[in-house]
């Protein structure tokens, strides 16, 4: 899981240029607040990125289970360079299983951790081989159980791939947004995904994710928020500091 955002900080009018102030500069308190912010973004990002969507390229489950493993602490558009090569070779868990590692280590080297990105690739497709005939299963428990994969893997899979909403990803961005936002001011992944999951509909947890996603990567910048060109900032706690 990435690290959280730095907070940015910005000059406000009146204080000395030393003096800096936090970009998170008040947060709704009530959930009866949250949750009207939080019907508020899903609309207006909805509306803003109608074509959100994962953006690992991939055709079915192992593909995209391949993927996300390769993602960690790598760009997509990187993983989607290399992915091409990685299933045109192996296919499907049969063939990762039976890959040796130099060979998975050359497909997947410039995505970084190259060595226990590819160890993990075999010994989950062994695994799937094991114990799942093959397929991936569709179950968090179960895929947590899989090398290279944890909650945040599983959900990409069961929201992407099965349409399963048990959770939400919860990446950098998702971090930023939802505590620029006022949503919650957790730091942990998994303590933001439960401060989240009250606040959405159950259904949307796939796209909520994509969209925060989308919306981080488009407008709220980590260091530098276009908040003048924001969608949402009519509603953020955070907004007006910068744009
Ligand atoms: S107004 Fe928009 S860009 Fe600015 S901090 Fe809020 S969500 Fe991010």
């Amino acid at each position: 899981m990435a690290p959280t955002a730095k907070r940015s900080t910005v000059k406000t009018r009146g204080q000395k240029p030393s003096q800096k102030a936090p970009l998170v500069h008040r947060s709704p308190r009530t959930l009866a607040e949250k949750r009207r912010i939080a019907a508020v973004v899903l609309e207006a990002l909805q509306a803003e990125y109608p074509d959100a969507h994962c953006e690992l390229d991939h055709t079915n489950a192992f593909e995209l289970l391949c993927a996300t493993i390769l993602s960690a602490q790598c760009t997509d558009v990187r993983v989607n360079m290399v992915t091409p090569a990685l299933f045109a070779r192996y296919p499907d868990a049969a063939s990762l299983a039976a890959a040796t590692q130099e060979a998975v280590e050359a497909i997947v080297r410039t995505t970084g951790f190259f060595r226990a990105k590819a160890k993990n690739l075999i010994s989950m497709a062994g695994a799937l081989m094991d114990r799942h005939g093959g397929e991936v299963p569709r179950t968090i428990d179960e895929l947590v159980q899989l090398a290279g994969v944890g909650r945040k893997t599983a959900n990409v899979i069961l929201g992407n791939a099965f349409d399963i909403n048990d959770g939400i990803v919860v990446d950098t961005h998702v971090q930023r947004l939802s505590r620029r936002l006022g949503l919650t001011r957790e730091a942990d992944a998994i303590a933001i995904e439960r401060a989240l999951m009250p606040l959405f509909p159950r259904d949307k947890w796939a796209l909520l994710s994509h969209l925060l996603i989308w919306h981080g990567r488009r407008t709220c910048d980590a260091r530098k928020p276009r908040c003048g060109a924001c969608v949402v900032r009519a509603v953020c706690p955070s907004a007006a500091l910068e744009g």
